[in-house]
């Protein structure tokens, strides 16, 4: 499967808001963005203009595709999908985002971050609803049971993100049963309940172009 492979901190830096994207570590002292919230790059410290209002748009775009770790032709198909279904498009594409198999693995704590959670989907650790699921963009319904797969029971890795999750960081649409090593998925999520920092109507703005 194609990915970014560009440094995972930069993204953050470019874009002027914390992402996420590197489990624990965002939240240490660790974290690049709160050493050099700066922009990268040589003038990365000085560049001050004004965004047009396509750039605007396009750096929100730019912003909430990083915060998932999807490449443009992923997320403009997701975007695709949400413009053809009832309702708001923008929430329509956050609710279609948030249903994929690997966000929702990376929300229950069942991975430490969300390239890490692709990851073990991808190699098959993952069931959904008694089922083997190894695509990370596998979409989750109101009711659907994710569960780690008997055999990968015992890969530290998903042990120590799951000690590592606090109960307060679960979104309202999820439930975690840690004994179980499972989660639901409880509601369709509605957006005010989606952790996401961006403003989705913009990239209907760009898109709509
Ligand atoms: Fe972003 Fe996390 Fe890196 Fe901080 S540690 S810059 S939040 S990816």
């Amino acid at each position: 499967m194609a990915r970014d492979t560009g440094a995972v901190c930069k993204q953050c830096r470019r874009e002027g808001v914390k992402l996420f994207l590197k489990g624990d570590r965002c939240y240490s002292t660790k974290c690049s963005f709160e050493r050099r919230g700066f922009p990268p790059g040589q003038h990365g410290q000085s560049s001050r203009f004004k965004l047009s209002n396509y750039g605007v748009q396009l750096r929100e775009k730019q912003k909430i595709r990083r915060s998932y770790g999807l490449l443009e032709q992923q997320f403009r198909n997701t975007y695709r999908r949400a413009s053809v279904e009832k309702g708001i498009t923008g929430e329509n594409m956050l609710v279609g985002l948030e249903s994929r198999l690997d966000v929702v693995v990376f929300r229950l704590g069942m991975a430490p971050s969300l390239r890490a959670a692709r990851q073990l989907v991808n190699h098959g650790h993952f069931e959904v609803n008694n089922h083997k699921v190894d695509i990370p963009s596998y979409t989750l319904r109101p009711g659907d049971i994710v569960r780690v797969r008997e055999q990968s029971r015992k890969l530290e890795v998903i042990h120590e993100a799951m000690r590592r999750m606090r109960q307060e960081r679960i979104v309202q649409y999820l439930s975690l049963d840690k004994a179980k090593m499972e989660g639901a998925m409880l509601a369709r999520p509605k957006r005010e309940e989606i952790p996401v920092i961006g403003n989705e109507q913009l990239v209907v703005e760009l898109y709509s172009r």
